[in-house]
């Protein structure tokens, strides 16, 4: 049988007295793509908004394998061990394709699992990234009004995904392990830029010397970089997910940077500028649909397309003719 559709009153009650069942109802209608249900989660946004922004916003990328998934359960377990309320969620835009989420996979957070104020949930199947990251970022409102002290955004490190992650969060950890010799394979040199650390995973056993290795090259390369937010030093350095070892002292780096950046002016500088982002992200993608919504100017992008494609008209002179005739039509 169908689930009966909760009210906005009924959900926005539920978020503000701790009602674990009704946060998830109210990810389940951020997440769909009916537009009914996307008026009533836009509604339910708005009156939450004055509760949102309160929590620590992390996120965490690597490979595969690099042991992400280890880690958030490691720390985020310490984290509620300390008395936070922790939630995880996953941006993954291949989890549609590859059908079923390799991100916050559930089975490898048990430790995290355990506690009643751990939440996890994962990536949302959205298709393209957009779509994913939109879900994503209304889903971490939801969280902040729910009263999440600390959100770990986890994510894969091996396309655009984690530029989308690094425009939600405050701090990015980028987890690495010690390889043969080539420390920066599998990793994009780029994403080595959008991060406030790195952390060199599995530092434990045999892996140890390997590891104090990858932690003096990382720095190495770190010391040419431009680091990726205004004052802070981004380092490496090492830990184990596993035996829990370095994780109590990545944490204080967090403290560190969150005390620094706020006194600075660039943790609020941020996420203003995050926002603005994101408002003409969406303005770009609302103009785009409105456009192609109207046939006449389909039609005639798709007459203007195939007249550049030939090299009959040039593509500058193809936009403002489109734009023209939208103005004159509008
Ligand atoms: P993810 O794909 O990045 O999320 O990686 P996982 O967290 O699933 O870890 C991949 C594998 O590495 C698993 O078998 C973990 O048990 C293992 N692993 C993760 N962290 C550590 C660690 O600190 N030390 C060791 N020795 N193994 C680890």
């Amino acid at each position: 049988a169908k689930r009966r559709q909760l009210s906005v009153d009924e959900l926005e009650i539920g978020i503000r007295s701790g009602d674990r069942t009704l946060l998830a109802r109210a990810i389940t209608l951020v997440e769909s793509n009916a537009p009914a249900h996307q008026a009533l989660a836009q509604e339910l946004l708005d009156r939450l908004m004055p509760e949102t922004g309160k929590s620590l916003r992390v996120g965490i990328t690597g490979v595969p394998g690099a042991g992400k998934s280890t880690m958030i359960d490691t720390l985020g377990a310490m984290l509620c061990e300390k008395g936070f309320k922790v939630a995880v969620l996953a941006v993954d835009p291949s989890s549609s394709v590859t059908k079923g989420s390799i991100l916050g996979d559930k089975t490898r957070m048990e430790k995290l699992l355990g506690h009643k104020s751990a939440f996890v949930r994962p990536s949302p199947t959205g298709g393209c990234l957009g779509g994913v990251a939109r879900k994503t970022r209304e889903t971490l409102l939801l969280c902040e009004a729910f009263g999440f002290d600390v959100i770990l955004l986890e994510t894969v490190g091996v396309g655009q995904s984690e530029v989308t992650v690094r425009s939600m969060v405050d701090f990015f950890l980028l987890v690495m392990i010690s390889g043969a010799g080539d420390e920066l394979q599998g990793i994009k040199k780029g994403v080595i830029e959008l991060a406030d650390a790195i952390v060199v995973n599995k530092a434990d056993g045999d892996n140890v010397r390997k590891a104090r290795m990858a932690k003096a090259e990382y720095n190495r390369v770190l010391s040419f970089l431009h680091p990726c937010t205004e004052g802070w030093k981004t380092k490496a350095y090492m830990a184990s997910a596993l035996t829990k070892e370095g994780i109590p002292e990545l944490w204080e780096k967090i403290q560190l940077f969150k005390e620094t950046v706020q006194a600075n002016g660039v943790f609020e500088k941020r996420r203003q500028t995050q926002n603005l982002d994101w408002m003409h992200e969406l303005l770009n993608e609302a103009l785009r649909q409105r456009f192609l919504a109207n046939t006449v100017m389909h039609g005639r992008l798709q007459d203007l397309s195939a007249a550049v494609a030939r090299g009959e008209v040039p593509p500058v002179k193809a936009v403002e003719d489109l734009i023209e005739h939208w103005v004159r039509l509008d």
